[in-house]
């Protein structure tokens, strides 16, 4: 299958007929990637393959997206593969060079006149070039994440309908009480805020911090207008967790192809739960049947 914006866009125009979230997933290597896949295509959802920068530093675009692209074109459902959280306009660029299908230029650390200049710059670049842009507005904490953000601020409708209608950007993250990382306690997610925005914005809102939101609240969510949920602390939770279970129960001379498979099906057995709450599962193939 072909990604690129159009089918980005349709993809999205589908889960707001059916009312789902398309599911992103961030993977830290060669394996959790093809895991995210695996599930994809068994559970006939589309999905978002999302990675850090510094994971893109750390392989390679190109050797990224040489093998989402093998993922993307050899599936039955949609495998859009995604920069997040990405700070700099210039490694967007070559992201976008390298043949990423979708970015995230997170500006929101930045006033919004400093935001809206940089989402700009970068839907300017990808629009062209056939890449989807996603920005932020309000603030999303990380604790020990990767550009550490130590408070969240809400999004204002306002400052929401500005961004969007000024840089013309393809989709939005919402700030509406979510946090990246675990939760220390279940969040409170401001449910009038986001319908309120969503009566405003035409554009698609995202999810962030997706781990340890009781599934009854993203589920609401959704149906209050969230179009994508982000999920990776809990992915590489279970994914390490069960490595490490492994290697304390096998010792040291297991051979690594044993060690993956054990994490390939606890990994799975998580990115399914979340494909079912989106309620994504069931939608891959039908996404371009019209
Ligand atoms: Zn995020």
């Amino acid at each position: 299958m072909i990604i690129n914006r159009d089918t980005i866009i349709k993809a999205y125009e589908e889960s707001e007929i059916g009312e789902y979230a398309i599911p992103h997933f961030n993977h830290s290597d060669f394996w959790d990637m093809s895991f995210i896949v695996e599930a994809a295509n068994e559970k006939d959802a589309p999905v978002i393959v999302a990675c850090l920068p510094r994971v893109a530093e750390r392989y390679g675009l190109d050797k990224l997206t040489l093998m989402m692209n093998f993922y993307s074109k050899h599936s039955e459902v949609p495998i859009i593969y995604h920069l997040d959280h990405c700070h700099d306009v210039d490694f967007c660029k070559r992201a976008i060079d390298a043949g990423f299908h979708s970015v995230m230029i997170d500006a929101a650390s930045l006033s919004l006149e400093e935001n809206i200049k940089t989402v700009k710059e970068v839907v300017d670049y990808a629009r062209p070039r056939g890449v989807f842009v996603e920005s932020e507005i309000g603030q999303i904490k990380s604790a020990g994440e990767e550009g550490y953000t130590p408070v969240s601020f809400k999004a204002t409708v306002d400052e929401a309908m500005k961004l969007v209608e000024e840089s013309d950007v393809d989709s939005l993250a919402v700030s509406i009480g979510s946090e990246h990382g675990f939760y220390a306690h279940a969040p409170e997610l401001d449910f009038e805020l986001l319908k309120r925005i969503k009566e405003k914005i035409p554009v698609p809102l995202v999810l962030h911090g997706g781990s340890g939101i009781p599934a009854k609240d993203v589920k609401t969510a959704i149906k209050h207008g969230i179009r994508k949920v982000n999920v990776g602390t809990e992915i590489r939770h279970t994914y390490i967790t069960s490595l490490n279970a492994s290697i304390s129960e096998n010792g040291a001379g297991v051979h690594t192809i044993d060690l993956f498979e054990e994490a390939r099906i606890a990994t799975k057995a998580v990115l399914g739960s979340w494909i079912e709450i989106d309620g994504a599962a069931g939608k891959g193939r039908k996404t371009y049947e019209k």
